[in-house]
């Protein structure tokens, strides 16, 4: 069904919609919202206190005006509670307001608020009136991805049309999870779902859909992955030696291996030289010494003649290892060369890396995945392996295999998933985990906290940096977004700044800031010349500054707790101890009691086991970890149990013990044929 079909939608909108990848009424069905915007009761001015977001009852005591400053127009208006609490509201290009407005008329204000000194403003806030506001108490309004050329208030009137349309009951009648299965395992037709992804009742409804649309996505991909059949183990040409070299560098490492450690290298070292070839995925917990490991093995390749590659998921990351290794390398002579490369160097220094690759004068390849553009062409390629669960995908692979090369494979991820999923979503391949972390380290202090505990907080963070100390703070969002009740860090960073004496410097670093810029601010933080970094989780992933012993979480209850104790781990690097601030602004009892798991544990598969059994409603797609597989929806860290139900299930057709119609049979077969190998990793 053409979108142009459904009521209120013409060639124009039609055209933004198909330039965001939207084509027809049923693709419209699948735009699910980012988020829900929940409305709570209102509160005095006086009660804000540290809160970053509020709805506020009261009155204009005069009418807003209007003035221009750099280009920009400002729309400014105090306003009363009840109780004669005022704050200052303002608006950015938006001067329509101020016929709107009827002072001393009783309005609901919603919005972001901040204080500065004893000052409290609420910026671009949403006016209701008191009925209208009380009438969404309770209610979940979605928030939809922000489409260019697409009003969110429109987006909802075009999703309940599309509701209302023939598309809709194409997916009812098109569902191709059998009935079967769908009872034995609780799942809601595929028709509910999506109804229910959009406009859920309550947050149990929106939890039960996200389940079931998450289900068909592994589902399928089970299915495909299982009719490929395993991959068998390929013969290679590339053998790998344990090198005495590498064991006088282990050696004289200022630590010794832990047995954990000594172990996973072995099971590396024995494939590299058995004739075939590796295909490994190593898990191993945060700060549990990956990246040694994954230095040994590249330490042989060279030994052995062969080139090795490492390649991070962010330049940030990238740059750190090679940093890293440098170190490990300057107090013992290799005779290892090691060459960087990324995709903000400029056109020279990357004609040199591609040089000093092309001729072998480089042994060790440091990168992102501008390791594997065209221009570059390996002397002698024989391993690669990738860090943080970045996946090397299928399509470089192949591209690899047809210049004659296939390379040994190491995956490092720190996402611990059970076996039996990782053999399934890793196709095949053999899996090493590090199961201790080295013991010398102070564990971190942690803390569950709600917002009133902001002002302490900050007083915290401020003492910490004064004994010479850096903390990070964590924002779930890049800017305000419409809507969404998140704090963001943009805003938060500016704040921090009229928060804090001036000596004390407040960065910011977020993924969508250029390369050379995220460097320069991850480089003068790691030389403490930033002491407060406000950033979204783009540290997640591997850095590492020892000299940051603070980490503060805010709207910590959107983040999977996986995740969580990934952010930690960014702390209790060094020698001092460090502390978690995890804020949460959630009034909900199971929100509070999940993120109490990061209190009494520090083990990752612990708390990954904890999170798939508190996991409640609540959490959006909106803070999904990126992460190694292109699933839409499904997140591999997020629904494990998801997963292992749906190989169970899988398992069930296989067995043929659940039963399935002819249709049904033809409906799945269908679908797995068109979407061939689009399902992938
Ligand atoms: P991850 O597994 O999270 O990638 P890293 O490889 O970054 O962890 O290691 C974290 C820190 O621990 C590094 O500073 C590393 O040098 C150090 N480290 C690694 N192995 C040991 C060990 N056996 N004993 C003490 N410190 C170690
Ligand atoms: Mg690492």
């Amino acid at each position: 069904m053409k979108l142009t079909d459904l009521p209120g939608i013409g060639p124009k909108t039609e055209e933004a919609f198909k330039k965001a990848g939207i084509e027809d009424a049923a693709g419209l069905l699948m735009c699910f919202p980012r988020d829900f915007e929940v409305f709570k009761e209102p509160c005095t001015v006086s009660e804000i206190g540290y809160k970053t977001f509020a709805a506020v009852k009261g009155v204009f005591t005069d009418a807003p005006f209007t003035r221009t400053a750099n280009g920009k127009k400002i729309t400014v208006a105090s306003f009363k509670d009840e109780f004669g609490g005022s704050m200052r509201v303002t608006w950015f290009n938006a001067p329509y307001i101020q016929r709107s407005i009827s002072p001393g008329k009783l309005y609901v204000l919603k919005g972001r608020v901040s204080r500065r000194y004893n000052t409290v403003s609420m910026g671009q806030p949403k006016v209701y009136s008191p009925d209208e506001y009380g009438s969404r108490i309770g209610c979940m309004l979605p928030v939809y991805p922000q489409i260019k050329g697409v009003a969110q208030g429109n987006m909802i009137k075009y999703i309940s049309a599309a509701i209302h349309s023939e598309a809709f009951d194409e997916i009812a009648a098109g569902d191709i999870i059998p009935e079967g299965i769908r009872e034995k395992y609780d799942l809601m037709p595929m028709a509910r779902a999506v109804r229910n992804m959009h406009f859920p009742k309550t947050s149990e409804d929106y939890a039960r859909a996200l389940r079931r649309i998450c289900f068909e996505e592994i589902f399928l991909f089970i299915i495909s992955m299982r009719q490929k059949g395993a991959s068998k183990k390929k013969k290679s040409r590339i053998i790998i030696k344990s090198s005495p070299e590498t064991d006088a560098f282990i050696n004289n490492l200022p630590f010794e291996l832990t047995a954990s450690q000594k172990e996973v290298v072995s099971q590396i070292r024995s494939d590299l030289s058995s004739g075939f070839v590796m295909n490994r995925l190593l898990q191993g917990d945060v700060g549990s010494g990956k990246t040694v490991i994954a230095l040994c093995a590249l330490m042989d390749a060279a030994y052995s003649g062969f080139q090795g590659v490492l390649m991070a998921p962010t330049e940030i990351l990238a740059k750190q290892h090679a940093q890293t290794i440098e170190d490990f390398f300057k107090s013992s002579k290799t005779g290892i060369k090691t060459a960087l490369l990324t995709g903000s160097m400029s056109t020279l220094e990357k004609k040199a890396a591609y040089e000093a690759i092309e001729d072998g004068r480089v042994q060790i390849i440091i990168g992102t995945h501008a390791l594997f553009q065209e221009k570059v062409h390996y002397k002698n390629l024989g391993l690669v392996i990738t860090d943080e669960q970045h996946r090397f995908g299928t399509a470089q692979r192949k591209a690899l295999a047809d210049k004659g090369t296939e390379p040994h494979m190491l995956v490092m991820s720190a996402t611990p998933i059970p076996r039996t999923l990782a053999l399934i979503l890793y196709g095949g391949m053999d899996v090493s985990a590090i199961s201790q972390v080295p013991k010398n380290r102070l564990p971190v202090k942690n803390a569950v906290v709600d917002e009133s505990y902001r002002p302490n907080a900050y007083r915290f963070i401020e003492k910490e940096v004064r004994k010479g100390r850096q903390a990070y703070i964590i924002c779930p969002l890049i800017e305000y977004s419409e809507g969404l009740e998140a704090n963001n860090v943009t805003d938060y960073t500016e704040m921090l700044r009229d928060i804090f004496p001036e000596d004390i410097s407040v960065g910011m670093l977020h993924g969508r800031m250029d390369p050379a810029q995220k460097d320069n601010v991850m480089e003068r933080f790691a030389q403490g010349k930033i002491q407060i970094l406000v950033s979204t989780t783009v540290v997640e992933v591997g850095v590492d500054v020892p000299n940051a012993t603070v980490m503060m979480v805010e709207d910590a209850n959107r983040f999977g707790l996986a995740q969580l104790h990934q952010l930690r781990g960014r702390v209790g690097r060094g020698k001092e101890q460090s502390y978690c601030i995890f804020v949460s602004n959630s009034s909900s009892k199971q929100a509070k009691e999940r993120l109490e798991v990061l209190n009494y544990s520090n083990d990752g598969f612990e708390i990954a086991k904890k999170d798939l059994e508190l996991r409640g409603p609540g959490e959006f797609s909106g803070s999904r970890q990126s992460g190694a597989f292109s699933f839409k929806y499904f997140d591999i860290s997020r629904d494990t149990n998801i997963a292992l139900t749906a190989l169970e299930a899988a398992q069930d057709l296989a067995a043929g013990s659940v039963r399935i119609t002819e249709d049904e049979r033809q409906r799945l077969d269908e679908r797995i044929n068109k979407a061939g190998d689009n399902i992938i990793l």
